[in-house]
């Protein structure tokens, strides 16, 4: 496939729509809202250095919003006491969005970030839609267990039962790059709503476009509006300091550089989340003797520099 890309602009009406929609404005609660500030960033096509749009500057105001509103609706049970196999239903049919929405996203996705259109279409937003049907399948099978004790002590007449319970955490703040944005949102927004959870997304703030996209087919989808909100933001040290330093947030995930996972990691010790962090990989890749070399080599160039080289799993040793 031979695409123009520094010619490349949106063709088809739905991305045009949706760039049109969210003009200056990220969703928090299911609304889709200013910065409390008014202030914007824009963010620009790599590929010819245009605006592609304009958007909400959210601080720490913002985040403080959309901290409660995600603890609100977590309260409120909406989300994490549906019945699982209705939480479920919700989830495969976003992946089913995803899928009928592919050429829309991925037009997103090059437009945003700069990939080849192919790497969208054929992999990355297939494979978000797929999470979510993964996910999906996970909601009825999260399962406790009875655990035969072996204590010394045993209270007359009875045994000491004991037993695990799984229950959604609360509130989940995903902090996500911007080297495959739809789909590693995806691998942490999917997880946290098929557990129950509210999710907090920020998006890299090169490639905010997708998430916000995400969170519009969530409520096409069925899902519950404030259960999953987006912050977009030209800088995000003030929205980090605000969900690392909040109690309410229980869970950061977060996917980007080792610099900025210890910085977070320290934040988030105050307030004892629990964290999952993905940061920079260093894939060794190995030739065997009797290797042709001719082909190792075309291979090598192919896992180094995909994605630009910005790829955690892009070999980083020969
Ligand atoms: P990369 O080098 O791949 O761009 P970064 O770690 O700089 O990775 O960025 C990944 C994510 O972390 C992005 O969403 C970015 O906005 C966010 N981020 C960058 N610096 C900070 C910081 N000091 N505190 C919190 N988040 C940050």
């Amino acid at each position: 496939m031979n695409i123009d890309l520094a010619n490349f602009s949106p063709s088809v009406d739905a991305t045009k729509a949706f760039l049109a929609k969210q003009e200056k404005k990220m969703l928090i609660g299911g609304e889709w809202v200013a910065a409390t500030s008014g202030a914007t960033f824009t963010t620009h096509d790599p590929a010819n250095g245009e605006v592609i749009a304009s958007l909400p500057r959210a601080d720490k105001v913002d985040a403080d919003l959309a901290v409660s509103v995600a603890k609100q609706a977590f309260e409120s049970g909406v989300w994490k006491n549906m019945v699982p196999a209705e939480k479920a239903k919700i989830l495969w049919r976003l992946g089913e969005l995803i899928d009928a929405n592919i050429e829309e996203l991925s037009e997103l996705e090059t437009l945003d970030q700069g990939k080849p259109l192919f790497v969208g279409r054929w992999a990355e937003i297939p494979g978000a839609a797929e999470q979510f049907r993964y996910f999906a399948g996970l909601c009825s099978k999260i399962e406790s267990s009875v655990i035969p004790t072996s204590i010394a002590y045993q209270p007359e007449g009875k045994r000491v039962h004991a037993q695990t319970r799984r229950e959604p955490v609360g509130v989940v703040a995903a902090i996500t790059p911007w080297n495959s944005p739809l789909i590693l949102s995806v691998m942490k927004v999917a997880p946290a709503l098929a557990a129950g959870c509210s999710v907090i997304l920020k998006p890299a703030e090169q490639t905010p476009l997708s998430g916000l996209a995400l969170q519009y087919l969530w409520q096409q989808a069925g899902g519950p509006v404030d259960t999953f909100s987006v912050l977009t933001a030209a800088d995000p040290r003030p929205i980090s300091e605000v969900l690392m330093n909040d109690m309410k947030v229980r869970v950061l995930t977060f996917t980007g550089s080792t610099e900025v996972g210890v910085i977070l990691y320290e934040q988030s010790a105050k307030t004892m989340k629990r964290i999952a962090l993905e940061l920079g990989g260093h894939a060794p890749y190995i030739v065997f003797e009797d290797a042709d070399i001719d082909k190792a080599v075309r291979e090598v160039m192919a896992c180094k520099f995909r994605n630009g080289g910005q790829t955690c799993v892009c070999t980083n040793r020969v």
